[in-house]
Formats: structure tokens, C-alpha cells, sequence
């Protein structure tokens, strides 16, 4: 049984939110600059010396921190509010009568799916960590200007490092899929959502950079026009294969409810 679609007037306030989300993913190079400045000065701090090529905006930060948790605060009030008015249990989105899914795959197919896609991230995520580790030992593949990266060792920051978050993030989206659930779920579900974090607003933020520079000059000096869309058509496939793995992930490995008791995959509603 489906229940009929309607407009319900609470839908506008996604607005709102779809605003937070946006200066705080946007603004200022973003959520992701924030998470990249923030592990380079644990690594600064621990190794000494100077990591951080920049000045990190620490009021700026605060500020997209602070947006992005009322954002997923409010997200969670609406979404409970209209499962609620859906007749579902507002905490797990589990009911009797789900709506029409926007997922028709069974949940064994959805799983070797995830399967594939996250042995599939090697390659776009691989093929960035190469280029990169290619540049820090010296290659010229891709420079109009060789001399352009002279001064980089490979510990000079975003070549090494990551190429090594590059690793980190494939073995995430594997283990979600292939490995047993014995860890704690956040253990792999926090990193992999920090992940999203950085991928999804950067791949779009550069494809949108390819896009409006396509007849003007190359965004980034130095480098060959290629360049700007290897990188970012590698980071948009690698985000949505990471968050395919970490949805369906969390979906599979859901405890049963503590407020209703349902357990088991709930179809994907919408
Ligand atoms: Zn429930």
C-alpha cells in the first residue's frame, strides 16, 4: 500500500536549511579547507614545524561548523516531523506501510552492489593519489610550467598527505562493505562521513569551476587544462561511490529501533 503525496507547507523550511548547508560547505573554500587545515595542524603540532601553506580562518571555521549542526539538527526535526505525518516511526523511518521506495533493488542486490562500487573508488581515488604522489617525486606530467612545483617534497602539504587520506578513504568504503561488522559502527561510519564531508561540496565547487572557465583561461596557473577536470571528475565519482557505500552501509547494520522495536533494512523512502 503507498499513501498519496501531498505538499505539506513544513517542506518550505528545507529552505533555510538548504542555506546553512550551502555557506557552509561554500564559503570560504568550505567544510572540507576546515577539515584539511585542521588535520595538517594536528600533524604540524605533532611532527613541529611549519605544515599549513596557508592562514587557517579560525572565525570563519566556527561559523561553518556552527551552520552545518543546526542545518543537521533542523534536518532531523523535519525529517522525524514527516515520517511522523507518514504514519512511520519518526526515529528509524521503519513502518508498516512504507511509501512508494526510491529504491526498488533488494537489499542483497543493493549490498553486492555496494560491493563493486567500493572496489570501484580505487580507481578514481587512485588515480588522484598517483598524479599527486607523481608531482611530489618530481614528474612533470600535466605542468605547462615544469618548475611550477620545484619546491615540493613529498611531505610539503596536499601531496603525500593526500595521497595517504586517499588510501585511507578506499579502505573505509571497502571495509563498510566487505568487511564483518565487529567494530563499533561509528568507528567506520564517523571517518566516512568526514569524508563526504570533504568530497561531495569540493567535487562540485571544481566541476562548477571547469565549467565556467571552459572558454576563458585555465583556472590554475601553471598547470595543463586537463588537469582541473582529471582531479574533479575523480573526487565526483569517488563521492558518490563513498556515499553510496556509507548510506547502504548504515541502512544494513542498523541496530532494531528503540523506540518502535521494527528491525531488519527498511526501504529507502523518500
Ligand atoms: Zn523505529
Amino acid at each position: 500500500m503507498t499513501t498519496k503525496r501531498r505538499f505539506h507547507p513544513y517542506l518550505l523550511a528545507w529552505i533555510p536549511v538548504a542555506a546553512l548547508v550551502l555557506f557552509g560547505a561554500t564559503s570560504n573554500g568550505g567544510i572540507a579547507m576546515d577539515i584539511l587545515v585542521s588535520i595538517m595542524s594536528v600533524i604540524g603540532a605533532v611532527a613541529g614545524g611549519e605544515v599549513l601553506p596557508l592562514e587557517p580562518d579560525w572565525w570563519g571555521m566556527a561559523a561553518r561548523v556552527v551552520a552545518l549542526a543546526i542545518a543537521v539538527f533542523a534536518s532531523v526535526l523535519l525529517i522525524r516531523h514527516g515520517r511522523a505525518s507518514a504514519g512511520l516511526c519518526p526515529r528509524c523511518g521503519r513502518g508498516d506501510h512504507p511509501r512508494r521506495p526510491l529504491v526498488t533493488l533488494g537489499a542483497d542486490r543493493l549490498h553486492r552492489l555496494a560491493r563493486f562500487v567500493a572496489i570501484g573508488t580505487m580507481l578514481p581515488a587512485g588515480g588522484y593519489a598517483a598524479l599527486k604522489l607523481h608531482w611530489a617525486f618530481g614528474g612533470h606530467v600535466g605542468l605547462d610550467d615544469p618548475t611550477v612545483f620545484a619546491d615540493v617534497e613529498p611531505w610539503s602539504p596536499g601531496f603525500a598527505d593526500t595521497a595517504i587520506l586517499a588510501a585511507i578513504g578506499v579502505c573505509l568504503a571497502v571495509v563498510m562493505a566487505w568487511g564483518r561488522p565487529r567494530l563499533p559502527r561509528w568507528l567506520l561510519l564517523a571517518p566516512a562521513l568526514i569524508g563526504c564531508a570533504m568530497l561531495v561540496p569540493v567535487s562540485i565547487m571544481g566541476t562548477i569551476l571547469n565549467i565556467t572557465t571552459l572558454w576563458t583561461d585555465a583556472p590554475f596557473s601553471g598547470l595543463s587544462w586537463w588537469i582541473g577536470w582529471f582531479v574533479y571528475s575523480c573526487f565526483l565519482l569517488w563521492a558518490v561511490g563513498l556515499t553510496f557505500v556509507l548510506v547502504e552501509y548504515h541502512y544494513r547494520t542498523r541496530p532494531s529501533c528503540r523506540a518502535c522495536g521494527r528491525s531488519g533494512y527498511v526501504r529507502i523512502t523518500a
